[in-house]
């Protein structure tokens, strides 16, 4: 658990919060300990405050610092993966009978968590469009709805949500706002700053990078609440292992310069994508054809990297698509440098078929990597002559 009093500026906070020189080597870099317990002076006695790693690491601190750092929030928590992140704070809010709000279009393994494992614990929730502000409101049943569970932009349809405007109707009654900002990660987007209470990451995609790490974060302003969770997070044990913080730290150095490359490739090939024939429609924010594109320029720095298309060929042409692209690899995840295609409706999204957040089966999502813009709309050029 990490707090921070940062006057920097986000580039600068990103290689440097929480990070200082090894004192006993000069080692820049801070190193990775590789530990599961600590020797005791005397008994109860700690060198540094360090008992046993499933309740805290110095690895684990750093990353924990950091990310409370990029949120500008108080309290960062890392965890071995963002559901892990989510099924904490869900279990730090809520008791058998609470009711959540959510997305009819959040990450499929978040709404699998929420409605087949803590369903089976009593928790109720309802999906909502999350753009639709009177239908947020009408879906809160007051007194009973704890959650209000935010994700913008959306998966796979690029959905852009109002946060200040959730925020406001959502304490109006007594629910807590939590906002996942996988998508956009804190160099484009920081709810804390719109009055989110809680920040959820998957470290695994944009804030790791490179498709070599699980992770997951909380971060949190109220110490109450912040308390609760890291009580979880020592009692239950969903913590992130130092060598993965440490490649999760080591990757958030480059977020932003890697944010700059993944927007400016992502809105070019959206562009391009646009008039084709063969697409029926681009989901991508930095459009100005996009119904999110003005709210995205108001509480987003950038477009991000994600970027969905429909194929006029419905689900055939959809599917040959994504396995005749060669940069763009067939593969779920997303966030790395590499760029990645996803069939939603079978790959990511297979969990909801059959649900309200079932995806058309003509969609493909692109996770559009930091590769020269030139040789991915080749590549995608080339997949739509054989589409
Ligand atoms: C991947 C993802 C998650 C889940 O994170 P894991 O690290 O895979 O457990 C949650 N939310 C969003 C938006 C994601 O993309």
């Amino acid at each position: 658990m990490a707090r921070t009093q940062n006057s920097q500026n986000f580039d600068t906070i990103a290689i440097h919060a929480g990070q200082e020189f090894d004192p006993t080597t000069g080692a820049v870099i801070p190193p990775i300990y590789q530990t599961s317990t600590y020797v005791q002076e005397s008994i109860g006695h700690l060198r540094g405050g360090y008992e046993y790693s499933r309740g805290g690491n110095p690895t684990r601190t750093v990353l924990e610092t950091l990310l409370a750092a990029l949120e500008g929030g108080k309290h960062g928590l890392s965890f071995a993966s963002g559901l892990a992140a989510e099924d904490t704070i869900l279990r730090a809010l809520l008791a058998p009978g609470d009711h959540i709000v959510l997305g009819n279009d959040v990450y499929g393994g978040t709404h699998r968590l929420i409605n087949r494992v803590h369903g089976a614990w009593g928790i109720l929730n309802s999906t909502v469009e999350m753009s639709d502000l009177a239908a947020v409101e009408e879906a809160i049943i007051p007194g009973e709805t704890k959650i209000l569970w935010v994700e913008t932009p959306s998966n796979p349809l690029m959905k852009v949500c109002d946060i200040a405007a959730l925020v406001e109707i959502g304490h109006r009654h007594g629910v807590t706002v939590i906002v996942d900002n996988t998508f956009a990660s804190p160099a484009l987007q920081q709810p804390l700053a719109f009055g989110a209470d809680v920040v959820v990451h998957s470290t695994t995609k944009y804030l790791g990078g490179h498709s070599d790490v699980l992770g997951g974060a909380l971060i949190i302003n109220d110490d109450a609440l912040a308390e609760k969770a890291q009580f979880l997070q020592f009692a239950a044990g969903p913590v992130s292992a130092p060598m993965d913080a440490w490649l999760t730290v080591r990757g958030i150095k480059t977020l932003s310069v890697r944010m700059d490359r993944h927007c400016s490739n992502a809105q070019a090939i959206a562009e391009h994508l646009q008039d084709h024939p063969a697409i029926d429609r681009v989901y991508y924010p930095g459009l100005s054809t996009h119904p999110g594109h003005e709210l995205a320029k108001k509480q987003m720095s950038g477009f991000g990297g994600m970027l969905s298309i429909s194929f006029v060929g419905g689900a055939a042409a959809a599917r040959s698509f994504a396995e005749s692209t060669h940069l763009f690899q067939l593969a779920e995840s997303l966030g790395g440098v590499e760029s990645l295609v996803n069939y939603p409706s079978e790959m990511t999204h297979a969990s909801v078929r059959g649900t309200e957040l079932e995806v058309a089966d003509n969609i493909i999502r692109l996770s559009v990597g930091i590769e020269d813009v030139a040789d991915l709309i080749d590549d995608i050029d080339r997949a739509l002559a054989a589409a």
